[in-house]
């Protein structure tokens, strides 16, 4: 269920696997993305990772690779449902921020409440600083790393009073793995130089892992990479390895 989890003070992070769940077929077992195709077993899903991390509420977004950042108040979070990371795709339920990072001040107060970023194969980056309590969680592909979307994060967390910022970048897809057409690559390099890559059979390719690192670096954030790749992980879910129909794995933030 857990491929990795840390602690930094009084903040918690945690990256989900692809096991323990009850989703069936590709995309299977443990699924957290919104588009699993069966509704119930997405909650029965998301309902044991809460419970095994023992989080009441996981404030998730609606993931669109842009730059945009989403405040979420303790208000907003008090007034979250227990099933909000699920959407709309549950009658009743609230819609999610269309955004691709959220950011908050100290949620304590509130109870256990998370911040959540899925993926296959993009980076989920889950920021903290552990005296304010602030923390972030952004998805960061090719695009998003492109749009800014991690110093936007950063920005928002320094709004919020955050000192000292950790981040820590979770499982996606590797450098060796992450094949690119060449125009692509060297309009992407032109714009981000740490980007550029080779795969493992000799083509080009892009580290988007260095890439944010090199971003998050140089916005004065202590950078910790975890989790592995990806593709080549089947314990990992995988959109270049299972196609469309791949399940989505989690990474979850939040303070105690
Ligand atoms: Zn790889």
């Amino acid at each position: 269920m857990l491929r990795t989890t840390e602690s930094l003070g009084r903040v918690r992070v945690a990256f989900t696997d692809r096991h323990g769940g009850v989703t069936t077929g590709p995309q299977g077992s443990l699924d957290l993305g919104r588009t699993d195709a069966d509704p119930a077993s997405a909650r029965e899903n998301f309902d044991r990772v809460r419970r095994r991390l023992g989080l009441r509420r996981v404030v998730a977004m609606h993931q669109v690779h842009g730059p945009d950042v989403h405040l979420v108040t303790p208000d907003d979070a008090a007034a979250w449902p227990e099933q909000g990371h699920l959407g709309d795709s549950v009658p009743g339920q609230a819609r999610l921020p269309v955004v691709d990072a959220l950011v908050a001040p100290d949620l304590s107060a509130v109870g256990p409440v998370a911040l959540c970023v899925r993926v296959a194969d993009c980076l989920p980056v889950l920021l903290a600083d552990p005296v304010t309590g602030a923390v972030g969680a952004v998805h960061a592909g090719r695009v998003g790393l492109l749009a800014g979307v991690l110093p936007a994060a950063a920005a928002a967390l320094r709004a919020l009073g955050a000192g000292a910022l950790t981040a820590w970048i979770g499982p996606h897809v590797c450098a060796a793995c992450y094949e690119v057409p060449a125009t692509m690559q060297v309009e992407a390099v032109a714009a981000l130089p740490a980007l550029a890559a080779e795969t493992s059979w000799g083509t080009p390719s892009l580290d988007l892992g260095a890439a944010a690192a090199a971003q998050l670096t140089a916005e004065g954030v202590a950078v910790r990479r975890v989790g592995g790749c990806t593709r080549t992980d089947p314990d990992l879910h995988s959109h270049r390895r299972d196609g469309a129909r791949s399940g989505r794995l989690a990474g979850l933030v939040w303070v105690t």
